[in-house]
C-alpha cells in the first residue's frame, strides 16, 4: 500500500530558507527563558517574550502566532503599519511593540499602530505622543483614541549615534513626561553597546527603574536575554534566535 504524495506547497512560503522553523525556535527560546527564570528564583511567566519580526515577512509573524506567540516588536512605524493590521484582525490578542528610534512626525502613526512604544526618549517626542493621544476640543484624537503603554529608552552606553535619553537626564525626563506632558511611562528600555559586557548596563537600568518605582524593564536580545533575566528583565526582545538572520 502506498501513501498518496503530499500536495505541492508554495515554495516561497514553505522552504526552510524563506521561513525557518519559527515554532521550534520559539519553543527553544521559551525553554531558555523558563530556565533563566528558575536560576534567578523568579516565577515562570514573569518575563514576556517580544518576538522581533523586523525585516521578516508577515508569513513569519503568522507562523509565530500559530505557535502561540502574542507580543511582537518592530523598529519602523511604516513596516509595522503595513504588516500588522491584517494579522491583528485575525488575532485580537496580538500586541505590537515599537522598539526603534521614533521620529516626531511619526508619532501619530505610532499611536495608531502600537500597543507599546518602547523608545520614548526626548521632550519633543513626548509632546507629540501626548498630542496624538489627546482629544482637542471637538476634534478626535489624531491617534484614533488609542493610548499605547510607554517605556523610556535610556542610552546606557552614552553612544552618540544611538537613540535614548542620557543616563544623567533620565530622571528629569521621566518627571517632565509626567508633569509637563501628562504621560505615565511604565518602565525603561535599553540597548547596550555591541561588543560590551551588557550586565553593567542591565544593572544600571534595573536600579534606575527601582529608584523610580517603574515595574517594566525591557532589556536583552538574542545574544544576552538570559543575562538580562538574571538582572530583572520583565520583557526580552528576541529577533534572530526566533526568525533567523535578517
Ligand atoms: C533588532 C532589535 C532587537 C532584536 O535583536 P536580535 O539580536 O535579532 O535578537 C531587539 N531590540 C531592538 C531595539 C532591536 O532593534
Amino acid at each position: 500500500m502506498s501513501l498518496p504524495e503530499p500536495a505541492p506547497t508554495d515554495a516561497s512560503l514553505a522552504s526552510p530558507a524563506a521561513l525557518p522553523d519559527v515554532a521550534r525556535n520559539l519553543a527553544l527560546v521559551r525553554e531558555r527563558i523558563a530556565e533563566a527564570c528558575a536560576r534567578a528564583n523568579r516565577p515562570a511567566g514573569s518575563v514576556t517574550l517580544v518576538a522581533v519580526s523586523k525585516f521578516h515577512p508577515a508569513e513569519a509573524v503568522a507562523a509565530a502566532l500559530a505557535a502561540g506567540q502574542e507580543h511582537f516588536g518592530e523598529n519602523r512605524v511604516q513596516e509595522a503599519a503595513g504588516k500588522f493590521p491584517p494579522l491583528r484582525a485575525a488575532h485580537p490578542a496580538l500586541r505590537l511593540h515599537l522598539i526603534g528610534a521614533l521620529q516626531t512626525n511619526k508619532a501619530r502613526d505610532a499611536v495608531r499602530v502600537a500597543d507599546v512604544i518602547e523608545s520614548l526618549d526626548r521632550p519633543r517626542l513626548a509632546a507629540a505622543l501626548a498630542a496624538a493621544m489627546t482629544q482637542d476640543g471637538a476634534r478626535e484624537a489624531p491617534g484614533g483614541g488609542r493610548r499605547p503603554r510607554l517605556l523610556v529608552q535610556v542610552n546606557t552606553g552614552e553612544e552618540p549615534q544611538k537613540a535614548g535619553v542620557a543616563r544623567d537626564a533620565a530622571r528629569g525626563f521621566l518627571r517632565a513626561c509626567r508633569e509637563e506632558h501628562g504621560l505615565s511611562p511604565e518602565g525603561l528600555m535599553c540597548i547596550p553597546p555591541a561588543g560590551e559586557d551588557p550586565v553593567p548596563h542591565f544593572r544600571f537600568l534595573a536600579e534606575l527603574a527601582a529608584a523610580e518605582g517603574l515595574a517594566t524593564l525591557s532589556m536583552g536580545m538574542s545574544g544576552d536575554y538570559e543575562a538580562a533575566i538574571a538582572c530583572g528583565a520583565t520583557h526580552v526582545r528576541v529577533g534572530t534566535a526566533i526568525f533567523g538572520a535578517r
